[in-house]
């Protein structure tokens, strides 16, 4: 690759603060909020539009798994509170859990406000800055231009690891055999569906027989490939359906490139996927495209060394670290399939015979390398197999939590964060 010298410049500080949350998807709004009430200054850069990250850009259906997170509770309840004026049509078919994609961002807006929570939008993380192997702030750039945030502590959410990469903290990415990462989706909605006789396959091994076959083999056969699978989701608004469909395999999310490529084959499936469903999905045969997710949804990319690593026996074998700082984690292993549509023979979600929760180590949020950054989120450090559990967004809005509390900890008590007191975090985030 050729190379052009940027002339060196000076940016402004735009900004001074004690806890910087780089990314406001689950991790980062659990990182934000729990510093935030632990009495530190926050700010959060996102560079969407919006806080929620995959669960609202990204259009995500429902929050999975389970953890001990008990933000995401209040997430839960405030959303559908505020739904009911918004008007929450179906309260028989869909829990809490279930996403009203417009009404959870003004929630999290709201919560942001309420916390004196500094957020910047449509603003990218550029880079790291390190000295003396410490992380002291980031570049920016956004409307306004570049700049330099000064920060004390810095969690990195951005999902991919953005921050940790750039400060030069080792890692791997997807299988560790082969490198290959899970495919990535463009979630979208539909509307006009007939609930009455709706059928909703929640998972790849639902299988679901009709007068014209069965639909995941029908999808398989007929869907445009790599998709070829069949996920449907309820949602709160009037005969909407949520499409887990689109599918695009061998794509890096941290290459420019080869992200648009995965958007424009994911986006190229969404009207053949809407045809297939019209003619073989009994109570489809009248919806509509009514809207796609701004944010593509990337599953898998980097993994970072940390202190600790969370694998695979780890959550087989519900191991429990006395320095956990997240607790009743559950979720199956859901390794979608690497080289086109369904699910991977690695990848469990019936039969899954793990009925006890896991706990995560505090060592999995610390990175090997730099000191004053946190890892949260789906970029802590973890295997592959490990990753494809730990990353549903019960499980990632936890890690956030216990991120924010051990910055905000770290910087009231002036303490390195690997020598905050795990204790001390539990106690905060609470079992
Ligand atoms: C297609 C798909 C389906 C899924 N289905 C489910 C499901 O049904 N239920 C479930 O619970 N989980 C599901 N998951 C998993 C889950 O959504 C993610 O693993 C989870 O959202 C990760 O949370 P996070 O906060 O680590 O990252 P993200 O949700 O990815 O949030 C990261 C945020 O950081 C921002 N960001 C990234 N880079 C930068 C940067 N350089 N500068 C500034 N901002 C940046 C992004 O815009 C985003 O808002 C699914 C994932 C995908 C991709």
């Amino acid at each position: 690759m050729t190379k052009y010298i940027e002339e060196s410049n000076q940016i402004p500080v735009i900004a001074d603060v004690d806890v910087l949350v780089c990314g406001g998807g689950p991790a980062g709004i659990g990182a934000a909020i729990r510093a935030a009430r632990e009495g530190v200054s926050v700010m959060v850069v996102e560079a969407m539009d919006c806080l929620g990250g995959i669960a609202t850009a990204g259009m995500m259906s429902h929050w999975g798994g389970r953890s001990s997170s008990k933000v995401m509770q209040e997430i839960f309840d405030l959303t559908y509170e505020k739904a009911q004026d918004a008007g929450w049509h179906h309260p028989n078919w869909c829990g809490k859990d279930a996403i009203y994609h417009d009404v959870q961002k003004i929630v999290l807006d709201e919560m942001f406000l309420k916390e004196n929570i500094r957020v910047l939008y449509y603003t990218h993380v550029c880079k790291a800055v390190v000295e003396n192997g410490s992380i002291i702030g980031v570049i920016v750039e956004n409307k306004s231009g570049r700049g330099f945030i000064k920060a004390k502590r810095v969690v990195d959410s951005t999902g991919d690891g953005d921050v940790a990469a750039s400060a030069g903290v080792p890692y791997f990415k997807g299988r560790e055999s082969d490198g290959r990462m899970q495919p990535c989706t463009i979630m979208f909605k539909i509307c006009g569906v007939d609930y009455k006789r709706a059928v909703f396959p929640p998972s790849f091994e639902t299988t679901v027989d009709t007068p014209k076959g069965e639909l995941q083999a029908l999808a398989k056969e007929l869907l445009p490939f790599p998709a070829g699978h069949v996920l449907l989701y309820t949602q709160p608004t009037p005969d909407t359906v949520c499409c887990n469909m689109t599918n695009a395999i061998e794509i890096d999310g941290t290459d420019a490139e080869s992200l648009s490529k995965g958007v424009m084959i994911c986006r190229s499936q969404i009207l053949p996927i809407i045809k297939f469903l019209k003619e073989y999905v009994p109570g489809y045969e009248n919806c509509w495209l009514m809207s796609t997710a701004s944010l593509i949804g990337i599953r898998e990319t980097r993994h970072f060394e940390g202190i600790e690593s969370l694998s695979k026996d780890d959550i087989l074998e519900a191991k429990f670290h006395d320095n956990w700082v997240v607790r009743r984690a559950w979720f199956n292993f859901d390794v979608h399939n690497l080289t086109g549509a369904s699910l991977d023979k690695t990848g469990v979600q019936h039969g899954w015979k793990q009925n006890n929760d896991y706990t995560i180590p505090y060592g999995c949020l610390l990175p090997k390398t730099i000191e004053g950054l946190l890892l949260s989120g789906r970029n802590i450090s973890g295997s592959h197999l490990a990753h494809s559990n730990f990353r549903i967004m019960s499980v990632c809005i936890a890690l956030g939590e216990a991120a924010g509390v051990a910055a905000a900890l770290s910087v009231k008590q002036g303490k390195a964060l690997r020598d905050v007191d795990v204790k001390e975090i539990q106690e905060i985030v609470g079992e």
